[in-house]
């Protein structure tokens, strides 16, 4: 029996106005209630968040909010400190840890927000309020709030090319925005209101034109009007917008790049520079476009994305290939081993496409995201919940000595100095329920399958599906009507492009099914009406772009949405690791099985070679890789 929408519990991180321009909106009171991404958010509840709020307190973060609460003139007052020298001593100022430790702070309120709003927990509704009230000590009563220029510099907005003073008030808007939704704490959203009407006193057309260095106020701002009706957000979100390419304040050519200031966005026609900002920036502009109606700029977005997702992604959907400046190559410079693709790169991707496919409704950002939750985003944590990568190679060699504390040859962490992915990982597993189905006037459309129910609240009455599947380790996915409108409507499923041959039916009468496009049953329905959509996961073996000169001469395993690897501990005893190649002619023999290795997994075996022999390649899929002993691991395999 299908129970409605409880209207002010059920809404999600990205809510458009009723005026906004989008093709669809978020559906209501989907749920997860068993199978992989189940697994998944159980172990971020046991074991990620009570370990991510032990961090907070170990790194001092907390203990930074505390100090600022104090109120006491900064040590060094006036005078400027590079923040880019992380890690100030705590004797001296006071302070503990990189500028945006705040940052940290909101991203975990966040997810344990969202949390709480998936299942009830006393002890994260104790610790979010702790939290919060810790927060509202450190506010100063102009609304300004950050603990480390309070602490260290006392000059608020003296650098935002690196103090990253709005990105964090955005991450506390958008901790603040998910604490109303989910449970109608108002407090954090009374203070981050107190900080944005700060904002929009200080920036914006006549006073200061800057912009943060680190974009993530766009989103945070746009959200923050759809929850109050606030215009004034929704200004400032769009100068913040319009002023990157413009401003004159990142002095040097080559942090115009880093930056994304080198062109306006809606004149650029990719994502360049630092990736995770550049995607922060992309999520915000879409917000933007959608709000206030600007078909021309959601133009431009959709070319960029088009070209990152052509030119500089890689198979998992990880983005950012340079660890240098953490960003974006060339086209088609995508070395598998020296991969960055950041963690929170593969998040705000997802953020990314998740406003596009709101605006559009286009089958194509639901692949994406799709394949970059199961790939690029889910390879940064372990099977356990509690230990993280920050960058996520395609190929590693074991045993290499690493070249810094994030490098993915130390293993999964449980937290970084820098620890941006770990909280983000966090609050994307908690939120997880909320992208997997939208509505629009005429029905529900299901964009990802995982065992539940969504619904969708119509003109003419609750439509809900119950869906029961065991994907993506097979690809049947059944989905039964359990409460209906009057008259007809209609319920859309996303084929992904890369199941070919597969086959839908309702009631046991077949459908046309075109990949990569949604499936549309308009009709009139009755509770019980039953939909098979059987999506085929045969081992797909992929050639890379031979424009990627790093990976020529190889191919990749993928079996239904999971790009597979080869681990070490799989392979043929004493086998050179390195010395191993995919037999493509005989390579129709792959096939896959459940395995009771790596939380129930299916690995996927394929003809291969070893010096000229035949030898079995067993493959897992690589977002579990680095769950086992640390070893080689390689996402691309060169060819027989
Ligand atoms: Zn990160």
């Amino acid at each position: 029996m299908a129970t409605k929408p409880s209207s002010p519990s059920s809404r999600g991180p990205v809510e458009p106005t009723v005026s906004a321009s989008v093709a669809l909106r978020p559906a209501r009171a989907a749920t997860i209630t068993g199978g992989f991404w189940f697994d998944r958010q159980q172990a971020n509840r046991r074991a990620g968040l009570p370990d991510g709020r032990r961090q907070l307190h170990v790194a001092g973060n907390e203990e930074n909010l505390d100090t600022a609460a104090l109120g006491l003139p900064p040590l060094r007052a006036g005078e400027r400190i590079d923040p880019g020298a992380s890690g100030l001593d705590a004797d001296s100022t006071g302070y503990r840890g990189p500028v945006f430790m705040d940052s940290d702070v909101y991203k975990w309120l966040e997810a344990a927000a969202w949390e709480r709003q998936r299942e009830v927990s006393d002890e994260l509704a104790a610790d979010q309020e702790r939290l919060t009230g810790q927060i509202s000590a450190a506010q100063q009563t102009d609304g300004y709030l950050n603990s480390f220029v309070q602490i260290v510099t006392g000059a608020p907005w003296a650098d935002l090319r690196v103090s990253h003073e709005l990105y964090c008030a955005g991450h506390l808007i958008q901790a603040a925005v998910a604490a109303h939704r989910s449970s109608a704490d108002a407090e954090l959203l009374r203070v981050s209101g107190r900080f944005a009407d700060l904002l929009v006193d200080t920036f914006g057309p006549g006073r200061s034109p800057e912009v943060d260095g680190h974009p993530i106020i766009e989103m945070a701002l746009v959200e923050l009007y759809r929850e109050t009706g606030t215009t004034r957000y929704l200004d400032l979100a769009r100068f913040a917008v319009e002023q990157r390419g413009r401003s004159e304040q990142h002095g040097r050519p080559e942090d115009f790049v880093y930056f994304s200031d080198r062109v306006p966005v809606r004149e650029a026609t990719t994502l360049e520079g630092h990736a995770v900002r550049a995607l922060y920036l992309a999520a915000g502009a879409t917000d933007v476009a959608i709000e206030t109606g600007d078909p021309d700029l959601l133009a431009a977005l959709e070319t960029q994305w088009e070209n990152v997702v052509e030119a500089k992604m890689y198979l998992t959907g990880g983005l950012g290939a340079r660890w240098e400046g953490e960003s974006f190559g060339d086209p088609f410079e995508l070395s598998p081993d020296t991969a960055y693709a950041e963690t929170c790169a593969a998040i705000a991707s997802v953020q990314w496409s998740w406003r596009l496919l709101l605006a559009t409704g286009r089958a194509r950002y639901a692949d994406l995201i799709e394949r970059t939750l199961f790939n690029g985003m889910l390879a940064g944590v372990s099977l356990d919940g509690e230990s993280f990568f920050y960058a996520n190679v395609l190929a590693s060699r074991g045993g290499t000595e690493p070249t810094s504390s994030i490098d993915p040859v130390r293993g999964r962490q449980r937290w970084f100095s820098t620890a941006c992915c770990p909280p983000n990982v966090m609050r994307t597993l908690a939120q997880l329920q909320h992208y997997l189905a939208t509505q629009s006037a005429s029905g529900l459309q299901v964009h990802q399958y995982a065992p539940g129910s969504v619904a969708a609240e119509l003109a003419t009455g609750f439509l809900a599906l119950e869906v029961t599947t065991d994907y993506p380790h097979h690809g049947e996915v059944r989905l039964t009507l359990t409460a209906v409108p009057t008259g007809r409507a209609t319920v859309s499923l996303r084929v992904p492009a890369w199941a070919v041959r597969a086959t839908a039916s309702v009631n046991g009468e077949a459908l046309l099914v075109l990949p990569g496009s949604y499936l549309e049953i308009d009709r009139a329905w009755a509770v019980g009406d039953s939909i098979l959509l059987e999506l085929p996961l045969t081992v797909r073996l992929t050639a890379p772009d031979p424009r990627i000169v790093s990976v020529r001469g190889t191919v990749a395993i993928e079996r239904g949405p999971l790009v597979y690897c080869l681990e070490e501990a799989d392979q043929p005893a004493g086998a050179e690791f390195v010395d191993l190649r995919v037999d493509v002619g005989a390579a129709p023999d792959a096939h896959s099985e459940r395995a009771e290795i790596l939380g129930g997994t299916v690995m996927v075996t394929v003809p291969g070679q070893l010096d000229g022999a035949a030898v079995t390649l067993r493959a897992i899929p690589y977002a579990l890789w680095a769950n086992r002993e640390h070893g080689s691991m390689r996402v691309w395999i060169p060819t027989a």
